[in-house]
């Protein structure tokens, strides 16, 4: 498999260099050059395979023989060890639940095969290689845990200091092995601007061999293209005859361009559905063709709470081929729709009323999109991302339903586990004296 940068097409790498590396030097983002469909017989088998093997099929087919097959096999099989069920609300809408992994968000999908590819490039190296990662919650609990105990790999996440919530908190801090937890006295502003300096420091990286864990590498990507073939396989085997399409809660659009992936190997999707809160730059660009990113806004869904998405840059580098205005193409596949916090919280109390469901707040801007793209097209069968269990946003979803909501035992057992982090200031140099002093 051959990457291209979004910024210069002429620039190929090795998958091994991209997703070691992150990004180009060019600041572009990598993407695939070769994004062929999959074979009928792919699909003609889907109804019969599991998860597992779609997943397996899916990635050997993008990225080629990068890997022995073998090793890819097993790789895959190790990430994705958990359940992905579609849960019929009624006969045009369901949920995929993509929270059953670790850290009960999506996020798992590609932190876990992420964390296995890289230990897997990382086989052949003497020396440890050392991600940095700053995190304002969700994502470091998905990299710690998907990293955990991965060979050859230390992870360092650097987070501000009372600003996770208290489960995030202990995601982050009570793994222990390859998981250090930096407490930084800042906000995530500062974390990222200490992650952004340690890697232009030339004499830190003659030292270490850094990399980063972030949401815009590929091999974040690429596994969250697999669970649109699972969910169109279990709606196959429920008997849905009607065009398919699918609700993306989004925030930088990682999972919605995963979406148009799957689109381009064969998977035949009607719509992809971009759904925002407040912070609506792409459903705006959609209707307008201008995009104006924003400083975000703080709302229930704030994993979604994005100003400038960053898989904008890959969105439109998708939809440039064509002859015409990009605004125009893209807008054939993808349809936005953005809802305020009121509308949220009433949508979490209606899915609750109406279908005995409890879904959270992200999966409720989802469920609004999907409600009103289906009143212009309602020959079609709606699957909404539901990214996270409710649990995770648990103050608020009780609150807006006013009862107690159960939260799953892995979740639950951490609060009474003893945390464990290192206090640092803002100070870049502070971070070098830890970092050179500390022994991997
Ligand atoms: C990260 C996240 C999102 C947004 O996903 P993108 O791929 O960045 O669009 C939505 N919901 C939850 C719960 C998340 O953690």
């Amino acid at each position: 498999m051959q990457l291209y940068s979004t910024k210069n097409k002429k620039n190929l790498v090795s998958l091994k260099k991209a997703v070691m590396k992150g990004l180009p030097d060019d600041n572009g983002l990598f993407m695939p050059e070769n994004i062929r469909p999959l074979p009928d017989h792919f699909f003609e088998e889907l109804s019969n395979m599991s998860f597992v093997e779609i997943a397996q099929a899916v990635v050997s087919h993008l990225i080629g023989d990068d890997i022995p097959s073998q090793a890819l096999n097993k790789l895959v099989a190790e990430a994705f060890n958990f359940p992905v069920p579609l849960v019929q609300l009624d006969d045009k809408t369901s949920v995929l639940e993509l929270f059953h992994g670790p850290s009960l968000a999506f996020k798992d999908f590609g932190a876990r095969f992420m964390a296995r590819l890289m230990g897997y490039f990382n086989q052949a190296e003497k020396d440890q290689l050392i991600i940095l990662v700053a995190t304002s919650g969700d994502t470091g609990g998905a990299v710690a845990s998907g990293f955990y105990q991965t060979p050859g790999i230390e992870v360092v996440i650097l987070y501000p200091s009372g600003k996770v919530s208290p489960l995030q908190e202990k995601q982050l801090t009570t793994l222990g092995h390859n998981i250090t937890a930096l407490e930084v006295d800042g906000t995530f502003d500062d974390c990222q601007a200490i992650v952004k300096q340690a890697f232009l420091d030339k004499e830190l990286n003659q030292q270490l061999r850094l990399s980063s864990a972030n949401s815009i590498n590929i091999a974040r990507l690429i596994p969250q293209s697999l669970y649109y073939f699972e969910a169109f396989k279990q709606l196959q085997i429920a008997g849905n005859t009607l065009p398919v399409v699918f609700s993306v809660p989004s925030g930088n659009f990682g999972n919605l361009t995963a979406g148009i992936l799957a689109k381009k190997m064969g998977l035949p999707i009607e719509h992809m559905i971009a759904a925002t809160n407040s912070n609506d730059i792409v459903p705006k660009y959609l209707k307008t063709g201008q995009y104006e990113p924003k400083v975000s806004v703080r709302t229930i869904s704030n994993a979604m709470d994005v100003g400038n998405p960053s898989n904008f840059a890959r969105l439109k580098d998708l939809y440039k081929k064509e002859q015409c205005n990009t605004c125009d193409m893209m807008g054939k596949d993808i349809k936005g729709y953005a809802f305020d916090d009121t509308q949220t919280r009433k949508a979490v109390k209606e899915v609750d009323s109406k279908f005995k469901y409890i879904i959270d707040p992200h999966g409720a801007v989802g469920y609004l999109a999907l409600k009103e793209y289906q009143e212009e097209y309602p020959e079609t069968t709606g699957v909404i991302l539901e990214t996270a269990h409710p649990s995770k946003f648990i103050e608020d979803v009780e609150d807006i339903l006013d009862k107690k909501i159960e939260v799953p035992i892995r979740l639950a057992k951490l609060a009474n586990e003893p945390k464990s982090s290192i206090k640092l200031s803002t100070s870049y140099s502070d971070f070098k004296d830890w970092i050179e002093g500390f022994s991997f």
